[in-house]
C-alpha cells in the first residue's frame, strides 16, 4: 500500500484473465479439486504506488511476486486468475468484478508497504524522489474487511496466512495501528498482524473471501532487502501456498 498521500487501496488493476476451466459449484466437492484463486497485483503503471528506498515503484514488487505466486499455485493444482496483466490499467471495480465471477476459493491482493510521511525521510534514487524510514519499520501486514460478505472466511484465511508467515521468522509490522493521521487501523489479531480495513474496495465488494497482504516495507532498508532476496520470495510464496491449501480444506469441510 502506500502511505497516506496516496490512498492505498485505490490502486488496483486488472488484467485479462486467462483461464477458464473452472469449477462448477462451490458446494460440489469437485470445486476443491482444482480450486480457483484470484491473484490481485496491487497498483498499475499509471498508479504505481510507493517509491521504494532503492527507487523502484511498488507495482514492480507486486507484479514480480504475483508472477511467482501464480506459477507456484498453478504447479500445485490451483487455477490462478490474475486481476490484471503487468502493463494493464484497470479500475478497482473491474478487479472486483473479476474476483466475483469465477466461483473462486479466495482472492489475495498483493501489495508492498510504506509508512506515513512523518516516519519518512526524502531521498533521491534513480533521479526520482524516494523515501526511507527514519527508524526501522519492518514486517508484513494483512488486511480484511468486515464489509466483505464472507468476512468470517476471509479472517480464517488471513489467520492461516499470518501463521505461515510467522513460521518464516517474519514479524507483523504494527505501524498501521498507530493513532496518527492516516493510520489507526483496528488490529483484529496483533500477534498475526491482521487489521480491519473495511472500506478497501477490493476487499469489501468481493463476494468471495478476500485478503490483502502487505508483503514488506519497501521504504525500509532492511525490509526492502528482505523482500528482494529470491530465497525469501520463494519462502513467502510457499507460505501463501500452504495457507491456501489449509484454507481449501477448511472450506471444503464447512
Ligand atoms: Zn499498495
Amino acid at each position: 500500500m502506500k502511505k497516506g498521500m496516496l490512498p492505498v487501496i485505490l490502486c488496483v488493476v486488472f488484467i485479462l484473465i486467462g483461464p477458464p476451466s473452472f469449477i462448477d459449484a462451490r458446494s460440489d466437492d469437485s470445486s476443491f479439486e482444482k480450486p480457483v484463486v484470484i491473484i490481485d497485483a496491487g497498483h498499475t503503471n499509471k498508479m504505481p504506488g510507493a517509491v521504494s528506498i532503492t527507487g523502484k515503484y511498488e507495482v514492480e514488487y507486486n507484479d514480480n511476486l504475483v508472477s511467482k505466486i501464480s506459477n507456484v499455485l498453478t504447479g500445485a493444482g490451483f487455477v490462478t486468475i490474475p486481476t490484471r496483466n503487468p502493463n494493464q490499467e484497470i479500475k478497482l471495480e473491474e478487479r472486483v468484478n473479476i474476483a466475483n465471477s469465477h466461483n473462486a476459493l479466495a482472492m489475495l491482493s498483493i501489495h508492498h508497504d510504506s509508512a506515513q510521511l512523518v516516519y519518512l525521510e526524502l531521498i533521491e534514487k534513480n533521479g526520482k524522489k524516494a523515501y526511507r524510514t527514519r527508524k526501522p519499520i519492518s514486517g508484513y501486514s494483512i488486511f480484511v474487511s468486515k464489509k466483505n460478505s464472507q468476512f468470517d472466511s476471509s479472517f480464517i484465511f488471513a489467520k492461516l496466512l499470518g501463521e505461515e508467515l510467522i513460521k518464516l521468522g517474519r514479524k507483523p509490522t504494527l505501524h498501521h495501528a498507530e493513532p496518527i493521521p492516516g493510520e489507526g487501523r483496528p488490529l483484529l489479531d496483533a500477534d498475526l498482524g491482521i487489521y480491519q480495513y473495511d472500506d478497501l474496495v477490493v476487499l469489501k465488494q468481493s463476494t468471495i473471501p478476500a485478503v490483502l497482504l502487505e508483503v514488506g516495507v519497501i521504504v525500509d532498508q532492511t525490509d526492502e532487502a528482505y523482500v528482494t532476496r529470491l530465497d525469501h520470495q520463494e519462502s513467502i510464496v510457499n507460505a501463501i501456498l500452504v495457507s491456501l491449501g489449509k484454507f481449501k480444506n477448511i472450506q471444503k469441510n464447512r
